[in-house]
């Protein structure tokens, strides 16, 4: 898609926000460019799918695991327990960038989080 920011970064058009975390074959992470905590980061398809209605069945298992690698590099960099896995489809839902995206929010003990996602 010529227009759509992700598209730019996976053409190597604009860099990857704060960099670049990990690839699959599917499947980039890159850290979100306005975290909401240290380590935020972005799981993206390389392919411009809009929500995760248009991700074909068949890339969930290559997904789960990639969203797994990705959330236990983060946790382990970063220094945390825990993440949250956020993931918005539709404008509605908060879906600022429509191209399919997880995010990952590293968290530690007594650190509130306010979504504005
Ligand atoms: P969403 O509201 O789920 O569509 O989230 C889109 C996310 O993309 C937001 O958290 C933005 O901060 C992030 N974002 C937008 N542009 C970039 C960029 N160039 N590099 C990294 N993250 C970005
Ligand atoms: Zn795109």
């Amino acid at each position: 898609m010529e227009d759509c920011i992700f598209c730019k970064i996976l053409r190597g058009e604009v860099p990857p926000g704060k960099g670049k975390i990990s690839e699959s074959d599917n499947f980039v992470a890159f850290l979100d460019i306005n975290p909401e905590k240290e380590g935020h980061c972005l799981v993206v398809s390389k392919a411009h799918f809009e929500t995760i209605l248009d991700l074909p069945v068949g890339m969930g298992s290559e997904l789960l695991t990639f969203l797994k690698e990705v959330s236990l590099k983060v946790m382990d960099k970063y220094e945390c327990d825990g993440f949250n896995i956020v993931q918005n489809n539709f404008k509605s839902s908060g879906q600022v960038v429509p191209h399919l995206h997880f995010h990952i929010i590293p968290r530690k003990k007594d650190d509130p989080l306010n979504l504005k996602l």
